[in-house]
């Protein structure tokens, strides 16, 4: 498996740490409002690499943080927190809003058949840790309070800038929405890692702290958060790429300081989504969601096949012109699966392996995604058997997610394991001579509305609606 590490800036060939099993922290939303097709493409692209992960042997232990604190309206330690502003828009608390808007991402995700995380984690429930935490930095010499706020130094360090090759200036001017320089900082990229004082000082949520009462930074969340739940060796770091500064480059920082070691290996930045207007944004009128996809008669699964067919690496401009025509691929997609029929038909695994190994290569290959639907097209286009086609449709969806296979077909194909298990049951039952659990099995598949009749080439059966 080889894919982009922003960390080498280069395609690298990707060994965990631990043979097969693999530690992947994901960056998560924050909850003041829904998330937009842009922030979902992030976690289609996490999810395909996962899934590609697990399609390829490897175990995935997967954490995602959600961010309910501590994220200000610019990525920089400017402006509001982006909680608040959520709660005072809507005139509710900043909790409503994290618990809505949570539930809210989760629908989307799975709308999108994103697999949710195996472990979860509200910012908001882990302050302890972040306190211990910049304790920890404080002992080693990393820290200095100024102003009210504990902040970072990043003197301290010899390579802060590593995982990304712009300069410092254009590195500040992406970030600040708002240009606000902070005189407590020592140095331009300094960050706070706790705050009892900012400009903005109706914060809702605070906390006691050895430093006073307040609250912690965005950056100290996901490094606590990991460092907790994964261990302090981590394979994969995921976060869309406007996460490398300063969100990331933070993480690397204030982690590295703790552990006194590398920390993380692989870095997975997907490209962003844009609208026709460029960057995509929640902060006017209405923005694209998945329900405004659906109230426009869009199935969200188009939307997914949209971002498949093109490379995480690039940049994806998002029309409605372009998901119409992705959705009657969809459509014809679909339809081309619903008309294989498998009754009466084995799969001869020979024929599928070379298949299968062209779809793993797709997915090795940079998780070139286009690609492994090529395979899928030649799939359906190759003479093999309408049972080996759907067992390689079944099998490619597992990273695809797609839904190819509908809801019913699967029940179908469940049933149909049920009955030949049922079979070769009834036959070894012959062969031992017990007749009486042949019959049983014969009668609880009648009862079942399942005829079977012995003939001179097998058992055959019917199923009698
Ligand atoms: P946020 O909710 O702002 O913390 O962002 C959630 C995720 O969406 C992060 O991984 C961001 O890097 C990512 N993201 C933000 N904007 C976009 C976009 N336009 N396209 C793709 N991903 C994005
Ligand atoms: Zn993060």
């Amino acid at each position: 498996m080889r894919f982009f590490n922003t960390e080498t800036h280069q395609i690298d060939e990707f060994v965990p740490i631990d043979g097969k099993n693999v530690k992947m922290y994901t960056c998560g939303p924050t909850v003041y409002h829904y998330a937009h097709i842009g922030n979902l493409r992030t976690y289609i692209n996490e999810d395909i690499l996962e899934k590609s992960l697990n399609y390829l042997g490897y175990h995935v232990t997967r954490c995602m943080n959600i961010t309910d604190v501590g994220h200000l309206t610019s990525d920089a330690d400017t402006g509001e927190d982006k909680m608040l502003k959520g709660a005072k828009r809507e005139h509710k608390s900043v909790l409503d809003i994290a618990k809505f808007y949570t539930d809210k991402f989760k629908e989307d995700c799975d709308k999108l058949n994103i697999k949710w995380p195996e472990i979860v984690v509200p910012a908001t429930s882990q302050i302890d840790e972040y306190i211990l935490f910049i304790q920890n930095l404080e002992q080693k010499g990393y820290t200095y309070f100024a102003g009210g706020n504990v902040y970072f130094d990043t003197s301290k360090l010899d390579n802060y800038y590593r995982l990304t090759n712009q300069n410092e200036n254009e590195l500040m001017e992406a970030v600040r929405e708002d240009v606000d320089v902070d005189q407590n900082k020592k140095n331009k990229n300094d960050f706070v890692l706790w705050f009892t004082k900012s400009k903005f000082d109706d914060q809702e949520l605070k906390w006691d702290s050895p430093w006073g009462y307040g609250y912690p930074g965005w950056h100290i969340e996901c490094s606590s958060i990991s460092l907790k739940y994964l261990g302090e060796y981590l394979d994969i770091h995921c976060g869309g790429v406007d996460n490398i500064f300063p969100h990331h480059t933070n993480e690397i920082a204030q982690t590295e300081s703790r552990v006194g070691h590398k920390w993380c290996n692989y870095w997975f930045h997907p490209e962003h989504l844009n609208d026709e207007s460029g960057k995509m944004s929640k902060s006017n009128g209405e923005f694209l969601t998945v329900s405004l996809l659906e109230e426009k008669g869009y199935n969200p699964l188009s939307y997914r096949l949209l971002c498949l067919q093109s490379h995480f690496k690039k940049q994806l401009v998002f029309t409605f012109d372009a998901l119409m025509q992705t959705e009657n691929t969809y459509n014809k997609l679909l339809n081309r699966v619903k008309g294989l029929n498998a009754a009466n038909l084995d799969v001869n695994k020979d024929n599928i392996l070379k298949y299968q190994n062209d779809f793993k290569e797709a997915l090795e290959n940079n998780l070139n995604t286009s690609n492994a639907l090529t395979v899928l097209y030649d799939v359906l286009k190759s003479d093999l058997n309408d049972a080996e086609k759907l067992y390689l449709v079944k099998d490619f969806d597992q990273v695809l997610s797609l839904d190819l296979i509908s809801k019913e077909e699967e029940i179908d194909s469940d049933l149909k394991s049920y009955i030949e298990s049922k079979i070769e049951e009834r036959k070894q039952a012959k062969v031992n001579k017990d007749y009486e659990l042949a019959d049983q099995i014969r009668k609880e598949l009648e009862e079942k509305g399942i005829i079977i009749k012995d003939t001179r080439e097998g058992t055959t059966y019917e199923i009698i609606k």
